[in-house]
């Protein structure tokens, strides 16, 4: 049994605010963080109060298991567990542009296999990030071990599916409006300079 605790935290950034400039701006990273992932956070510890049981998993397991979770506040543990959770996956898969690297040799075969080629990933990935309509996230997961790209609204689950993600882009308006305004897709391509590929190829080889 997991150590009981009596609240879920948010984990600090792993980086400054402003690191990945100019990319993803200050302000942003700021509200982001500060306020919105604090916001769901706080929201998920308020509704399992009553059922304090709960906070003896890690936040990925409810989202796992969310038929366990008592029906009054079921839709408020999906929703902010899941902004508390992805969210803090979210922070760490990105770093400062200079110290983003490229995916690891065993990555990049599996995208190889599963996608055709690195390049023809990101494609698809891209076309995924700013297709996705209203808010939600795009993620590279693994399902059988398989690599796949999958979308999700609002702060709905790949671990509620059975899913082990190992890359997400967040592209809520919040994520990128203050720089970005409208134009989602510049968002979407400057990702790709921010991405701790260290820590993605540390997902995929637990996530297997
Ligand atoms: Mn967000």
């Amino acid at each position: 049994m997991k150590k009981y605790i009596k609240q879920f935290i948010t984990p600090p950034l792993p980086y400054d605010y402003a690191a990945l400039e100019p990319y993803i701006d200050q302000q942003t990273m700021k509200v982001h963080h500060d306020k919105h992932h604090v916001g769901y956070t706080i929201k998920l510890n308020a509704a399992l109060e009553k059922h304090p049981d709960f906070f003896q998993y890690p936040a990925e397991v409810l989202l796992q298991k969310l038929e366990k979770i008592p029906t009054e506040v079921r839709t408020a543990v999906k929703n902010n567990g899941g902004g508390h959770v992805h969210h803090s996956f979210f922070w760490k898969i990105m770093t400062p542009a200079k110290q983003s690297d490229k995916p690891n040799q065993q990555l990049i075969k599996a995208l190889d296999s599963a996608f055709g080629s690195f390049d023809k990933f990101k494609e698809m990935f891209e076309n995924a990030a700013t297709t996705l309509f209203g808010s939600g996230w795009t993620w590279l997961s693994v399902v059988n071990n398989k690599l796949i790209i999958e979308q999700t609204s609002n702060q709905d689950s790949p671990y509620s599916l059975g899913h082990r993600p190992i890359l997400a882009l967040d592209v809520w308006e919040h994520a990128y409006y203050l720089k970005y305004k409208n134009v989602r897709a510049d968002y979407v391509k400057n990702f790709w300079d921010i991405i701790n590929w260290n820590q993605v190829a540390e997902n995929f080889a637990t996530a297997k």
